[in-house]
């Protein structure tokens, strides 16, 4: 197997918004680096709203133009059906920075792609899993390509991998999650509506939201705990049809569409944090170090702040940079609990239901065990 001669100075592992994001600013930052992307991808992500907090942290990675396209729509507002049964408008307007956006994920994920591939990073395809062997500093990684195999050394390893935290979990990190949430998405086409807003809404056991998005297309997605989910496909799409058909606000946005239909997803939406987040010679980045509850519509900003910081402290390359690093992800996770609880808390009226139940009694600063890597992670 062929093994790149000169080592790159970071190799991430993983295919999303946090890998090209990391990869561009490393890049920006001079480090040589390698993406480790897998194929087949299962596809884009769900999580469209970008608040004007996710495009201000955009902005500061240099990435501001990214958005000026009309793939990504303009999200006015934030309507919702939460705690009583009055529909609350949040105008983002009003907010710093003003404007938000349902963007298209895949259209996000290629244009984050091609610009980090502009500024020289290399992207490599990949099958299965790496085997990653060396030491700290001076990593190599045993990977399968499509055209055969071959041997890549880097510096660093990041993961990127989102809540699978793939490579933090082969380092001996441990992956600590706070529920069971999972979402159900039905993508719709033909569902034209003149008001962007993001539509939320709570129901006796989960919740719900809906974003329209550019060209007509709505998304829509039930949430509940893992356990209330029927097995088998046709029952779950049966389930999810239902709970939205149940939304005062989504179901009228979904009259003139077809029903949630093959392209059903299910996906993880739960609350976790991976301990520690770095090592030596690794660091997790995005939801791979720890990923948002999809009420907090946060996920994006959250992974585009923690690109920004972790590129900061390997550049300043410091263990005390580190540290600081773990250390606010500690302080980001608590507050994010906090304000999780406290926003489920305020929804009283499904009483006994024990999706409510179990999330009113989760308590303000359970943060996880989000450790602190011992040993500078620059090898
Ligand atoms: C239902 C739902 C709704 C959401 N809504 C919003 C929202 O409105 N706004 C918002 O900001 N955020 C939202 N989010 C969160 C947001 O989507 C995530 O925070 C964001 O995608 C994280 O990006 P990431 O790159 O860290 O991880 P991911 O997007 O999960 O990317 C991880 C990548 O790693 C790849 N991978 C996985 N395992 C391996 C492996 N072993 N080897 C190689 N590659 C691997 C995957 O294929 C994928 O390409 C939502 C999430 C969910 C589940």
């Amino acid at each position: 197997m062929p093994c790149n001669d000169d080592p790159y100075d970071m190799a991430i592992l993983g295919n999303g918004v946090s890998a090209w994001a990391c990869a561009h600013a490393a890049r920006r930052a001079g480090l040589s680096v390698a993406v480790l992307e897998r194929r087949p991808d299962p596809g884009p992500p769900v999580g469209e709203h970008l608040p004007p907090e996710g495009i201000s942290a955009l902005s500061a990675l240099g990435l501001a133009g990214l958005l000026d396209t009309p793939a990504h729509r303009p999200s006015p507002a934030v309507l919702s059906l939460w705690g009583g049964p009055v529909p609350v408008r949040l105008d983002l307007l009003m907010r710093p920075g003003g404007r938000a956006l349902h963007v298209d994920r895949a259209v996000l994920g290629t244009d984050l792609k091609a610009r980090a591939i502009a500024a020289g990073a290399e992207a490599i395809a990949l099958r299965g899993r790496p085997r990653h062997g060396g030491s700290p500093g001076r990593w190599t990684l045993q990977v399968k390509t499509p055209g055969g195999g071959r041997y890549i050394a880097a510096g660093l390893l990041v993961d990127a991998t989102g809540r699978a935290a793939a490579l933090a979990q082969a380092m001996g990190a441990g992956v600590e999650r706070h529920d069971t949430l999972t979402g159900i998405a039905a993508f719709l086409e033909d569902t034209p509506c003149t008001d962007g807003a993001l539509l939320m809404e709570s129901l006796a056991d989960g919740w719900c939201y809906a974003a329209p998005l550019a060209r007509d297309r709505l998304v829509a997605v039930f949430l509940t705990d893992a356990a209330n989910l029927p097995r088998g496909q046709a029952a779950r799409q049966a389930f999810a049809a239902d709970r939205l058909r149940q939304s005062r606000l989504i179901a009228p946005r979904m009259a003139g569409g077809p029903a949630p239909d093959s392209r059903l997803r299910t996906v993880p939406a739960w609350s976790q944090i991976t301990g520690p987040s770095l090592g030596p010679g690794w660091i997790a980045i995005g939801d791979a170090a720890m990923a948002f509850d999809p009420l907090a519509s946060a996920g994006l900003t959250k992974a585009l702040l923690d690109v920004r910081e972790t590129v900061d402290a390997i550049t300043d390359g410091r263990a005390e940079a580190f540290h600081t690093l773990a250390r606010r992800r500690a302080a980001r996770y608590a507050a994010y609990r906090r304000e999780l609880a406290e926003t489920y808390g305020r929804e009283r009226r499904y009483h006994p239901a024990r999706f409510w139940q179990a999330r009113r009694a989760a308590r303000a600063g359970q943060g996880g065990r989000a450790g602190t890597a011992r040993q500078p992670v620059w090898g």
